[in-house]
Formats: structure tokens, C-alpha cells, sequence
């Protein structure tokens, strides 16, 4: 290992730990309680496997946080950085100035990105994460009514249980109740619907079609409620991601277009998880075939290498943003950061050479579903889905039944203990355990994790026999 990984792995776990604690804030943490235990050292990474402090090594289920789609160790993203920090470091693009990577990133972008019926996507604002470009979006699209002379245009619609980031907007664009209990949130004109959750939100005998198209129609009972004149747009992701992986009825997208389209509203993809290969495509809403305004998107642009998102502006909104706009005052010192494009172009191309995207899509993508269709047969095991290099299961007391188990039992965190215990990052969302692998995953490595998974599934099982809670 590098001189640097070195150091951090001669120093006493235990010493790294209490500095940790005693001045390091993280993201979503109780901190007394980590404080207790001390956080996990991690060191250093190669392909889809992470190192610890003390040398474990373990299998990244999660590509970090959903974003490590190229896996680690890629040395090219290193070089790509290394070479445009040393020939331009930073450069803004606020007084009609501009930079080479941002101007060859937005032209490459604009040409992944399908065009559906008629729809384009020509134009790309650059910001630093997921979080950012939804703030974006907000001002986006209020700006974009404003323009076309319908300002009282300005509710937006999205999901319960959405995760679209943790800035003031992001959080209130968000469905997560934990979080708007927090600060005072949503901020004003921002409401939320039901989400298309199958497995807790089916009515009894329901089918995933019938389910799918009812789910939709909340969204057009809440426009008909505010008065589609006062709607602006409505965002959701994909497949929801943080709120456990939840993939809408084949019925739900379609039916949402036909009503966005009806009362002629803007649609936001937030495609920070879903985008760049997550589910077999550049961008998802090819998959489900519906047609964004605006597209958010972080995380794999860059394989997590560097701090990179941005919105896909259709040609819908640019171009009355471009015509009629004059200037829209809202951007970031690293918009369109030279060495953050360097390495997200690098990603892209080697994404491309390797054929990475064509690979989940129809190979291991298709490879992962069959195996995961497996763990149906697991006494757990409720319910086992994917979609594309996406995963997620539900733990359920009595399968025949479909009954859950008391919350107060923590059964997701009971195993994802046994998957910190056997080597393998999962994450548990109550109990639903989730996956989202680096798109190098190779079929020997789903073998690999699918056998770590039947483990620590057998070892929760025996755990909670033995305590006599099944
Ligand atoms: N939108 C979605 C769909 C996400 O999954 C996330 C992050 N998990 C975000 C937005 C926020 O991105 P960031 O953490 O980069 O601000």
C-alpha cells in the first residue's frame, strides 16, 4: 500500500477512533452511541472490496454509497485528475469565461442521454452533488413559470419515503419524516403523495398492475386538490433508492407521464442512484420510457471519485430559460470544476471501453435477478427483488402471512451486524437489506456475495430462534 494508506494502518485503530469521536461530525450519525463503539477504520479499496484498520477485508455491496459504479483502484480516474489539476486546477465559469473538461463533459453527456418522443436533452447545469442539483431544480422550474408568465405556478409534488438529498430543498423535496422533523421542514410549497410500494401499500388480492396504476393516480388526486394551475412539477426517483429500493408496477411510470402531460407539468427524474449504468441504461428514463424535463444526477458520473452532479436540462425548459431567461442568478463556486469533468470524462469513457452499462443490462444485471429470485425460498425471506445492479429483500416473521416484525426488534440491523461480521456491506432500511454493487461485478463475484448473503441470512435466522422470536 501507498505511503499514506501506511500510515493511517500503523496507527492503533483505537487512537484513530477516539480522534474520530472527539472531532469528526458525520453525516446521519448518533454520535453517543458511536462513540461507544468506535467507527470502523476504512483504509483502502480495490475493484469491488474495501480494507479495514485491521485488515479485514470486505465485500462492497453497496458501492460506497451507490456511487462507486467503475469499482475501485481505477487508475486512470487518478491520472485524468492528477493531470488536469496540474495543467488547470480551478477556473469558474460565472463571467463568460469557460474550461475545456466542463465544455467536453457537457457535449458527452448531451449525447448519452437518449431523446424520447421528441425530447431532448442538449443543455447540462454543473453543480457538486445530488443535493445541490435539486436546489437547482427548485429554482429551475420556478424560474421557468416565472418566465412563461404563470409565477403562481410554484408547488412541487414528490413522494413519502423519497430521498432527493439533505440541503434545505433536497430535505424538503425528500418524504423522509425523520428528517423533516428536524429544521422545520418542508419548506413552503412543497407536498408529498404516496409512494408505489408494493409490498407494504397493496390492498389485500391487489395485482402489482392494478396497484401501480392506483399509486399514480395519487399523484393526479393531489393536482386536482392544490389545482393543476398552481403545480409546477413533480420529482420522484426512478426506483427509490435510500427508501429501501422500491420499484414501481411496470403500470406506475406510464400512468404518471399521461398525467403529467394532461395537466402540463414538468417531470425531475432524480437519477443520482438510477443513472450511469445502476439500472443497465445511460439514464433510466430511457427504461421506463417516460420523458423528463429536467434529469438529476451525481454520484456515478464520476464513480464517487470526485464530488460531481448536475440537472440534464430538456429542451423544454433551456430553451425558455436561453430565450427569454436573460441572466438566472443562481450557480456554484465549482460549477463545472475542470478537474471534477476531467475524471467524470474518464469514468465515462472507460465505462464505455468496458462496456459496463451493456454488461448489467445483459449479462450480470439479468445473472443477479436469477440468483436473487433464489432467496425467495429462505424461511426470512418476504419478498426479493432487482432491477439492474439494484437489489433489495424484506424480512418478514411469517412469509405465508406476509407478517413483518415489531419494529422494536431492529431484525434489518440484527443482520446487517452479521454482514459486518462475515464480510460484506449491506444495507438494512428497517427491514428491508439492500445491495447496489460496483457494474465490474463479475458473475464469480455474485456467486461470491450471494454466498456471503445466504450466511448472513442463516445467522439471523439462528439468532432469532434462539431467541425464541419466530
Ligand atoms: N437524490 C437521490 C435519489 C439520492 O439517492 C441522493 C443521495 N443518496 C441525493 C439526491 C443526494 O445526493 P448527495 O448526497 O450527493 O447530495
Amino acid at each position: 500500500p501507498p505511503a499514506l494508506v501506511r500510515r493511517a494502518e500503523q496507527q492503533d485503530t483505537k487512537a484513530i477512533q477516539a480522534l474520530d469521536s472527539a472531532h469528526y461530525l458525520h453525516p446521519f450519525t448518533d454520535h453517543g452511541d458511536l462513540a461507544t463503539r468506535g467507527a470502523r477504520v476504512i483504509t483502502r479499496a480495490d475493484n469491488i472490496y474495501i480494507w479495514d484498520s485491521e485488515g479485514a477485508k470486505i465485500l462492497d455491496a453497496m458501492s460506497g454509497l451507490w456511487c462507486v459504479n467503475a469499482g475501485y483502484g481505477r487508475k486512470e480516474l487518478a491520472d485524468a485528475g492528477y493531470q488536469q489539476t496540474m495543467t488547470l486546477p480551478f477556473y469558474n465559469s460565472f463571467f463568460q469565461t469557460t474550461n475545456v473538461p466542463a465544455v467536453q463533459l457537457a457535449t458527452k453527456l448531451a449525447q448519452l442521454a437518449p431523446e424520447v418522443r421528441g425530447r431532448k436533452f442538449e443543455h447540462v447545469f454543473f453543480s457538486s452533488s445530488g443535493s445541490e442539483s435539486n436546489d437547482t431544480n427548485v429554482r429551475m422550474v420556478r424560474r421557468y413559470w416565472d418566465l412563461l408568465g404563470q409565477p403562481q405556478r410554484k408547488v412541487i409534488i414528490s413522494r413519502q419515503n423519497a430521498y432527493h438529498g439533505s440541503t434545505m430543498a433536497g430535505a424538503s423535496l425528500g418524504g423522509m419524516s425523520g428528517m423533516h422533523a428536524q429544521g422545520d421542514l418542508p419548506i413552503p410549497d412543497i407536498v408529498h403523495i404516496g409512494q408505489p410500494h408494493f409490498f407494504e401499500n397493496a390492498q389485500p388480492g391487489e395485482s402489482q398492475a392494478d396497484f401501480g396504476l392506483r399509486a399514480a393516480r395519487w399523484l393526479e388526486e393531489k393536482i386536482l386538490s392544490i389545482g393543476a394551475d398552481k403545480v409546477a412539477a413533480f420529482i420522484a426517483e426512478p426506483v427509490q433508492g435510500a427508501g429501501g429500493v422500491i420499484i414501481p408496477p411496470a403500470t406506475y411510470w406510464p400512468e404518471i407521464q399521461r398525467i403529467v402531460d394532461k395537466h402540463g407539468i414538468l417531470l425531475i427524474s432524480d437519477e443520482v442512484i438510477c443513472a450511469f449504468g445502476r439500472l443497465g441504461h445511460w439514464f433510466a428514463y430511457e427504461k421506463f420510457g417516460i420523458r423528463p424535463d429536467l434529469v438529476t444526477f451525481a454520484k456515478g458520473v464520476t464513480s464517487g471519485y470526485i464530488p460531481l452532479g448536475g440537472v440534464m436540462v430538456g429542451d423544454r425548459v433551456a430553451k425558455v430559460l436561453i430565450e427569454k431567461g436573460g441572466e438566472f442568478n443562481h450557480g456554484y463556486t465549482y460549477s463545472g470544476h475542470p478537474v471534477a469533468c476531467a475524471v467524470a470524462l474518464a469514468n465515462l469513457e472507460l465505462m464505455e471501453r468496458e462496456k459496463l452499462v451493456e454488461r448489467v443490462r445483459d449479462d450480470t444485471g439479468p445473472y443477479l435477478a436469477e440468483r436473487f429470485e433464489e432467496l425467495r425460498g429462505h424461511p426470512l425471506v418476504g419478498a426479493a427483488e432487482t432491477c439492474g445492479f439494484v437489489a433489495g429483500l424484506v424480512l418478514v416473521k411469517n412469509k405465508a402471512k406476509r407478517q413483518v416484525f415489531d419494529e422494536s426488534l431492529a431484525v434489518g440491523m440484527r443482520c446487517r451486524a452479521h454482514c459486518f461480521r462475515n464480510g460484506l456491506i449491506m444495507r438494512a432500511v428497517g427491514d428491508r437489506m439492500i445491495i447496489a454493487p460496483p457494474l465490474v461485478m463479475t458473475r464469480e463475484q455474485i456467486d461470491e456475495m450471494m454466498d456471503l448473503i445466504q450466511r448472513c441470512l442463516d445467522a439471523t435466522l439462528e439468532e432469532l430462534r434462539a431467541e425464541g422470536l419466530l
